[in-house]
């Protein structure tokens, strides 16, 4: 598979603006979504990386609450601060932007009232809490209660954290502001004719070959079961407001309002950097949505259902890479029971290429949940990052320095078995990236920087010095190419790598196929060497795993 020439849009699913990135989200798409934009930057492929942060509903206004904040400033923080944990971890978003802008609220309103038109909406009275002590509506979260299946205290009404539960009826509930049990009263909500997309969605489904079988299938499934109508309605403060006079003081639900900003992100970002129409832009590239799978019913049906019921004015995704959860230590991620990791704590203790190599290393591309496992953490960053692809380019560069003024010697003779493995790599890794099997593109160029240390070490340049100068010459650009193929997944490394072959730029801006390319003349002087990793300590992972766990 050649690579794409066609522009593309990544967006990665949007993090809940109301705590930290934690080792879950990055495996299931951050780190992914990266590593397919990086190499697809390489290819020279013109691709914006799109995130926000999701700033509405209910939970955030309740912790606002709780924080004396508006919820505008409670939101404001939490943007800043996943922005600046993912940019820690070299996620390298084009445009990190919030549902709350301005533009994402004025496009929101649009799709709202043109989905209106075309007779998508309809509103029908349901029966909801109401505090008369607060005077409001009390969705979801502002009611707890005692769960009716194991009889916890101070649940929410639609979640209960002890036992994991959705609640049918919560037992004895309350206002969750003022402790008052609240009544029943009618309001008016709107909602989202999905059932009658049924076929359009499975036509759409079954026309698209690029996604995912086992998703697909199941997404099938259920369309054939009946597909509900949304409620779409929120009676909050904190929302989209429903632009209609009779919607006073109601919202758009977080769903309705959130994957739109994938769009207006982008159109904003287009526009400023381009001076373009956003909206030409995104039906000329394919659309890639990145996501975990526990929101496939939102992006495989509830957004493209919209997208049609807009009459595909923006076209629906090409691709939904869909991946599954991240286990930790082979149990389930939860942060009530601290079995935990977030990124900021893990990422202050460990280079961050770290984690990216080995997530890299075990993500599929498939819904299987992997796992976080300390001692497979431990062995492959020392045993296949550093003793693997850290040796050889170190051991390359230091031989150069030591051996030859760390100028790279003349070779006598250029034509050798090595560039055929060079070539064959680059081929066969790019091909695997194209079509997101980032865990297979990654083993193959660690087979290639393993049989580097083969050749390295049956080569044995420090015994014989008449084939040296050849053994170091060809070594040096193999680190080249290396540090060109290992970018996607070990940015930070990488350039660290290519400042110690001192070729100038950045490695961030070569071209993936010239990684085929010797480019590192003989006579080049390379800059200073020095080790490129460093080994973890077997202490290091006792002390992590002792936190696990502990309150
Ligand atoms: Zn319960
Ligand atoms: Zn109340």
């Amino acid at each position: 598979m050649p690579a794409k020439t066609t522009s593309a849009v990544v967006t990665s699913a949007l993090p809940y603006a109301n705590g930290e990135i934690h080792l879950g989200h990055i495996a299931s798409t951050y780190l992914p979504a990266d590593i397919f934009t990086r190499f697809s930057r390489l290819n020279g492929r013109e691709i914006y990386h799109i995130c926000a942060s999701d700033d509405f509903g209910t939970p955030i206004l309740i912790k606002a609450e709780k924080e004396k904040k508006t919820p505008a400033e409670y939101v404001e923080y939490w943007n800043k601060r996943d922005y600046d944990d993912f940019t820690a971890l070299g996620i390298s978003f084009d445009s990190f932007y919030k549902t709350s802008s301005n533009e994402n609220v004025r496009f929101v309103t649009e799709v709202f009232e043109k989905l209106s038109k075309n007779g998508h909406i309809y509103d029908q009275t349901v029966i909801q809490f109401y505090c008369t002590f607060d005077d409001k509506f009390l969705p979801d979260r502002y009611v707890i209660g005692k769960c009716p299946y194991c009889g916890a205290e101070n649940q929410y009404s639609d979640l209960c954290e002890k036992c994991g539960r959705v609640p049918d009826q919560i037992l004895e509930p309350k206002c969750a502001i003022c402790g008052r049990p609240p009544v029943k009263k009618e309001s008016k909500h709107y909602f989202f004719r999905l059932s009658s997309f049924g076929q359009r969605l499975k036509d759409w489904l079954n026309s698209n070959g690029h996604l995912q079988n086992d998703v697909r299938n199941y997404v099938i499934n259920w369309i054939d079961e009946g597909l509900q109508d949304w409620d779409i309605t929120r009676d909050l403060s904190w929302g989209v407001p429903i632009p209609l006079p009779e919607a006073k003081g109601k919202v758009l639900y977080g769903w309705f309002d959130n994957h739109l900003c994938y769009i207006s992100t982008l159109k904003k970002l287009v526009s400023e950097k381009k001076g373009e129409d956003g909206k030409k832009f995104w039906n000329d590239s394919e659309i890639y949505h990145f996501i975990g799978k526990d929101i496939v019913y939102h992006h495989y049906l509830f957004l493209p259902a919209m997208r049609l019921g807009i009459d595909s004015e923006y076209k629906l995704p090409d691709y939904i890479p869909t991946r599954g959860h991240l286990m930790l230590q082979n149990q389930k991620i939860s942060k009530s029971r601290n079995w935990y990791i977030g990124l900021r704590d893990f990422i202050s203790s460990f280079n961050p290429d770290y984690l990216r190599f080995y997530i890299a290393s075990v993500v599929t591309y498939s819904q299987d949940d992997l796992n976080f496992d300390f001692d497979g953490f431990y062995e492959k960053i020392n045993n296949e990052l550093i003793a693997n692809v850290g040796n050889f380019v170190n051991r390359a560069l230091s031989f150069t320095q030591k051996s030859f003024s760390s100028k790279v010697p003349e070779p006598l003779n250029k034509a050798d078995d090595v560039q055929n493995e060079t070539l064959s790599t680059v081929v066969e890794s790019g091909e695997l990236l194209a079509k997101n099997e980032i865990d297979r593109a990654l083993k193959r160029i660690l087979k290639y920087s393993n049989f580097m240390n083969q050749y390295f070490q049956a080569n044995a340049p420090w015994a014989n010095k008449d084939t040296a100068a050849t053994t170091i010459y060809v070594s040096v650009n193999s680190a080249r190419s290396m540090a060109i193929l290992l970018e996607p997944y070990i940015p930070f490394s990488c350039e660290k790598i290519w400042s110690q072959l001192n070729l100038g730029g950045t490695v961030h801006e070569q071209k993936w196929e010239s990684a085929k390319e010797r480019g590192v003349a003989a006579g080049h002087q390379l800059g200073k060497i020095e080790p490129i990793f460093r080994k973890i300590e077997a202490k290091e992972i006792a002390q992590w795993k002792e936190k696990l766990g502990k309150k």
